[in-house]
């Protein structure tokens, strides 16, 4: 997770982390990507039912029942383990996390063990009774799914009126003083649409924005052909970068960020280089701290049936289960030959990621959209859209990938989308 605004606009600087020591625990939200002792926040997929049918699911969820999924008293003990590892964040996800009626009680309890809750929702349900109870449980934050605008929005998620639903569930969240903002996954189908997006925080009054970038999986696994080229997503970043600094100039308080293709980190950095190269300095060590890409270290998945994957991406692989093992046991065991890749691939990554000079602030992006793609999880990120000359490959053997004999490539797609 990129905080674009923040370290574009200068609204955060190494001072803010050193002060709380870059230690978790006393960390605020917006500065946990700089800690050093890098403790997971917990993507808990606690129920995958959901009313929506959105094209790009990564959980491939529908409106039905899932046998086995956690119960609530196993919800509850999961949320002590979690504690107990000093977990800051669990962020209740799904499907749709208010199809699941003890959505309630398993958010107050973990306050109650001192964890930060975040409630990510189509928003469709958030009616004035619901926003209240979201208030009185303590969520410190609510992220409602928008594709795009209106019609746009509905085919995406499969469901005509899904986005005055949304609009209301978020206006209601203001209403009751809850911090809401928008998250926006972006592809060919609705990449036209940003800058309609930002008018939309704008007209609502929504004070942060998190825009995705696709990744394969669930659902998204078949919409790799909708993915964006290289240029495409360069050119959706630049816009990204220029809205940021256009709130910011106009003193309009916004939080843009981005999230799932870490190349962003070093592109940032390359544009402030480039236009404000007094602050690079300070950004560039910002960005080292932040250190890309956090799957299987300081961000982590547990689905509805208790499997551990290193992000919600990754449901194809799981560590252990919770109702087998400690969840802290089974985030420390390196004996798992991908959890010990993920722990330290810094110089195990191949092709062009292994050669880049920016991986102290990308470390290689996403790995599960490379072991996607080329069926290995070391193989460079086909999502980077940085140059061989900018990151320093040009001309060297690292601009060559050659994947495992084995490795189980994918056929829908036969180059690799690397170059611009
Ligand atoms: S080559 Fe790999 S490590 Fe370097 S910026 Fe691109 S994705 Fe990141």
């Amino acid at each position: 997770m990129l905080g674009v605004t923040r370290l574009l606009c200068g609204t955060a600087t190494p001072g803010d982390a050193l002060r709380y020591g870059r230690q978790t625990s006393q960390m605020p939200a917006h500065l946990l990507h700089y800690s050093q002792d890098k403790k997971p926040i917990v993507v808990w997929n606690f129920t995958r039912r959901c009313n929506l049918r959105c094209m790009h699911c990564y959980a491939d969820s529908r409106d039905q029942d899932y046998e086995g999924e956690l119960t609530t008293q196993e919800g509850l003990a999961l949320i002590d383990d979690l504690a107990s590892f000093g977990v800051p964040t669990l962020l209740f996800s799904g499907g749709e996390p208010l199809m699941r009626p003890d959505l309630w009680e398993l958010a107050a309890h973990a306050r109650g063990r001192g964890i930060r809750t975040v409630l990510s929702t189509n928003g469709v349900l958030i009616d004035a009774a619901a926003a209240a109870k979201i208030q009185e449980r303590g969520f410190s934050y609510v992220g409602v799914s928008i594709d795009g605008i209106g019609e746009r929005h509905d085919r995406i998620r499969g469901k005509q009126g899904a986005f005055d639903e949304a609009i209301r569930g978020i206006r209601h969240c203001r209403q009751a003083g809850i911090r809401v903002g928008l998250r926006f996954t972006i592809h060919k189908l609705n990449s036209d649409q940003l800058g309609d997006i930002f008018r939309l925080m704008e007209d609502e009054d929504i004070p942060r924005l998190c825009v995705y970038h696709l990744a394969y999986a669930g659902r998204g696994n078949r919409m790799q052909r909708t993915d964006l080229e290289p240029a495409e997503t360069r050119r959706v970043v630049d816009m990204i970068f220029e809205a940021a600094k256009d709130f910011h100039a106009r003193g309009i308080e916004k939080d843009i960020l981005t999230v799932d293709n870490h190349t962003d980190n070093p592109y940032l950095y390359l544009t402030l280089l480039r236009d404000d190269p007094a602050r690079a300095e300070e950004v560039r060590q910002m960005l080292e701290w932040n250190g890309g890409n956090q799957s299987g270290i300081a961000i982590a998945c547990i689905d509805n049936l208790g499997h551990v994957h290193p992000d919600q991406f990754s449901w194809h692989y799981s560590f252990g289960n919770v109702r087998d093992r400690k969840f802290g046991d089974i985030w420390t065991d390196r004996s798992d030959p991908v959890m010990d890749i993920l722990k330290d691939r810094y110089d195990r990554l191949k092709g062009r990621c292994g050669g880049c000079r920016f991986k102290p602030m990308c470390n290689g992006n996403l790995r599960v959209r490379a072991e996607r793609y080329w069926g290995d999880w070391l193989a460079p990120d086909p999502g980077c859209y940085l140059t061989d000359e900018e990151i320093g490959v040009a001309g060297t053997p690292w601009q060559n990938y050659e994947p495992p004999a084995d490795a189980e490539v994918l056929d829908n797609l036969t180059a690799p989308r690397c170059t611009d």
